[in-house]
């Protein structure tokens, strides 16, 4: 029997609500008042916020979301204690229960239901509205997250995860403030960083992170696939240390990459990478870039099908929808077993240099990608046409 899921009651999480009004609330009162009261921040204290920054951004970006959710490679005890301790700054919850929610929310994105933040509830509610409310009565439901449970760090900033928040945004940055006014004999930066480092990034970094929920689920294009609401979106991806390109990754989510070109703003990616120079990270996962234009050629051949579909009317069925589709389908065949003569002579390549035996399997895929032209010059052809009758005679 196929168990029904009914939508949870919404009661209101006080805590969660408390924290996420008042912190903003703070951060506008405080961050004028100390540069009324004291002046300008100091280098020190813009070098601490820079840092907490990064550091809980990443913590999110790089740890809780494309290691711990994804899985996308893997990283050593060290990383993955900073990325630990990081994460536990930024407060978004612990990695398990963070990972819970977002593996559900990439299994059944959109889902009014299933997706703890599905954007088809609207901005706010995916921005930051589903925070507010108590969505599962009783333990959260950590059942999709058993491999994360093995990890003695994860378990450990389970545990300890409210001391952790507290040391982290207010031991620290207060512990820092006094350390440089010790060294240097002025005073006045106690209060600089906590306000800074402490607080406005701690602002600043939740609502960058809930961004990639809402907005990134809203605003941009979406050059990979529309099965979901998920967009690419280069402004967002600066302010969110390169999730922005938020439809590659939920068609591709395996990829330790978001932005794939080298010129795509994706700090995270650059982060694992240069960890991984040092043996820090390891087994970076990526998809073949065959694999990615394929999905690429067959979205836009979607979009052109549904498109003249729509714009002439045509029923499921007929004698032209039939034309069309077995069109497609040929298509799509040729681009699978274009796709499967890259992948053949990827798997040769790693065992032979000689470019001789090497021609062979150059020359099928030459003989492919010539057929897919011309098989995508007949389709665009076909897409373009202006009426019925001209579908016939094509
Ligand atoms: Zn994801
Ligand atoms: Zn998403």
């Amino acid at each position: 029997m196929i168990e029904e899921k009914s939508e949870p009651k919404p009661t209101q999480d006080w805590l969660n609500t408390i924290v996420l009004f008042s912190t903003p609330l703070l951060a506008i009162i405080f961050v004028p008042y100390h540069l009324l009261t004291y002046g300008a921040f100091t280098g020190f204290e813009w070098a601490c916020f820079a840092f907490f920054m990064f550091a809980t951004g990443t913590g999110i970006t790089g740890g809780y979301h494309r290691l711990w959710s994804h899985k996308a490679y893997d990283a050593s005890a060290i990383v993955r204690l900073w990325y630990a301790y990081w994460g536990a700054c930024a407060t978004q919850n612990s990695i398990l229960k963070w990972s819970s929610d977002h593996r559900r929310h990439h299994r059944y994105v959109d889902d009014k239901i299933q997706d703890p933040y599905s954007a088809k509830k609207g901005f706010w509610f995916s921005h930051m509205g589903w925070i507010l409310k108590k969505a599962y009565k009783g333990p959260a439901d950590l059942s999709n997250v058993k491999d994360l449970q093995k990890d003695k760090i994860i378990m450990w900033q389970a545990k300890h995860y409210l001391a952790l928040v507290l040391f982290s945004n207010v031991a620290v940055p207060i512990g820092l403030g006094w350390g440089y006014n010790m060294i240097t004999g002025s005073n006045g930066s106690i209060y600089g960083v906590l306000i800074l480092a402490g607080l406005l990034r701690f602002v600043l970094n939740h609502h960058f992170t809930f961004f990639i929920n809402s907005a990134c689920h809203v605003f941009g294009s979406q050059p990979y696939s529309n099965k979901d609401t998920s967009r690419d979106n280069f402004l967002l991806a600066l302010v969110t240390y390169g999730e922005g390109y938020h439809n590659y990754h939920h068609t591709f989510q395996a990829d330790y990459r978001n932005g794939i070109c080298w010129y795509h703003f994706d700090p995270t990616k650059w982060v694992t990478k240069a960890l991984s120079w040092f043996g820090l990270t390891s087994n970076l996962k990526t998809i073949p870039d065959s694999q990615i234009e394929k999905q690429k050629i067959m979205h836009g051949i979607n979009l052109g099908k549904e498109n003249l579909y729509e714009r002439l009317n045509i029923p499921t069925g007929n004698e032209i929808y039939q034309k069309i589709e077995n069109a497609c389908s040929d298509f799509s065949q040729t681009m699978n077993e274009w796709l499967e003569a890259h992948n053949k002579f990827a798997r040769f390549c790693r065992k032979t240099h000689s470019d001789a035996e090497k021609a062979p399997y150059q020359e099928r895929i030459e003989a492919l990608q010539l057929s897919i032209e011309k098989q995508k010059q007949q389709l665009y052809e076909f897409f373009q046409a202006s009426n019925i009758k001209a579908l016939k005679m094509s």
